[in-house]
């Protein structure tokens, strides 16, 4: 028996090849007269160019973006946005980027427009992050959903391979993770499925040549963003979340390494989402299609300490959340144990 709640998310998303070009009119549409473009350091350039192309709608470049949102990074943007003021932001970058502009809308309710480089999903999602004395606390609130989204797969031309892997997996992640959610909908089903697809038929183009496969790539990323932004996640997210907060490791690599052991472990519990998984990748197992692109594939090599994992797994297993297959003390230390090594997934 189908049963299921569906609600569209307000917003706009323009997508193509040289689409930033048009980002005044994106603005136009959103009535937004004078935004501060936000990056990290390292992509302060690009900020500068789309500054140039708004012209005098720009309130200038704060290209100090950084990652997991720091509270001070983000007490100054604030701050900035105010003095200069603008009506609105345009986070150009990645997952940190578009998290820095979530909290200025947080705090002041400026307008988000995002132009993701990454194929994180944060800027299809109502999520932010901010991090004080090392505790990254997240929610939920609309008023940080991105008003508009310009994907422009050019922009990712300059994304290196591995990133792009291990980004590219990130985002298979989250549709993973959306096709065995509670809150499940037939439209994120197919949304989730056509991203898996679509990222790892994108993955080996780009891999063999990093101008190939960004526009499927990208296209990708979106459906992923979409599926994260419309469901609720399971026990990968939460494994990724509890590893990148308490053992600072790197984001995209780490849900790389894990995506594997969970969808083997959750498998049996969700046959339904395993075998639209199996479909989108032309059944070949994941962990395979991962070797093939050189994907990072244990803990250790991220930076973990074995001794680190016990408490992950304490964290995991006393916390709430939603997984399709129970989850026991036992089961997790197993699953770690394999991710820490490098092997498998049984
Ligand atoms: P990132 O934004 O931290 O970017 C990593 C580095 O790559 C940065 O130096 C960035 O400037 C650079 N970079 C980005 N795009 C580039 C490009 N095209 N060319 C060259 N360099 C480029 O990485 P990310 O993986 O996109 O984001 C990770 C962060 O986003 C984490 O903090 C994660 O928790 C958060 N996130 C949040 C959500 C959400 O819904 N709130 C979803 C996904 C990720």
């Amino acid at each position: 028996m189908r049963d299921f709640v569906y609600s569209a998310p307000p917003m706009r998303v323009a997508f193509g090849a040289g689409r930033l070009a048009a980002l005044a009119d994106e603005l136009d549409h959103m009535e937004l007269r004078r935004v501060l473009v936000l990056s990290t350091p390292e992509q302060r350039e690009l900020a500068e160019r789309v500054a140039g192309l708004l012209g005098d709608r720009a309130a200038g470049v704060h290209a100090e973006a950084r990652m997991h949102v720091p509270v001070e990074v983000a007490d100054r943007a604030v701050k900035v946005a105010a003095a200069r003021g603008a009506d609105g932001c345009v986070a150009v970058g990645g997952g940190s980027t578009v998290g820095l502009g979530k909290i200025i809308a947080l705090r002041s309710g400026l307008p988000i427009v995002a132009v993701p480089t990454t194929y994180a999903g944060s800027e299809m999602t109502p999520v932010w992050g901010l991090t004080e004395n090392g505790i990254k606390k997240t929610g939920k609130n609309p008023v940080v959903l991105p008003r508009g989204v310009v994907y422009d797969p050019e922009l990712t031309l300059s994304l290196p391979v591995p990133m792009s892997v291990t980004s590219g997996v990130n985002a298979i992640a989250h549709a993973v993770e959306a096709l065995y959610a509670p809150d499940a909908s037939p439209i994120v089903s197919l949304m989730a499925e056509e991203s898996v697809r679509a990222m790892a038929a994108a993955l080996p183009r780009v891999v063999a040549d990093p101008g190939d496969g960004r526009s499927d790539a990208l296209y990708a990323a979106w459906l992923a963003g979409a599926c994260l932004g419309q469901t609720t996640m399971g026990l990968h997210h939460k494994l990724c979340h509890v590893l990148g907060g308490t053992l600072d490791l790197p984001h995209s690599e780490t849900h790389t390494v894990m995506l594997p052991h969970v969808l083997a472990f959750n498998a049996p519990a969700a046959p339904a989402a395993a075998d639209a998984v199996a479909r989108a990748l032309g059944c070949e197992p994941l962990w395979d299609r991962l070797r093939t692109l050189g994907a990072p594939s244990s803990l250790s090599a991220l930076g973990a300490r074995r001794e680190d994992l016990a408490g992950v797994v304490d964290q995991a297993v006393d916390a709430p959340y939603s997984n399709p297959r129970q989850v026991d003390r036992a089961a997790l230390t197993a699953l770690l144990d394999a991710a820490y090594d490098g092997r498998p997934p049984r």
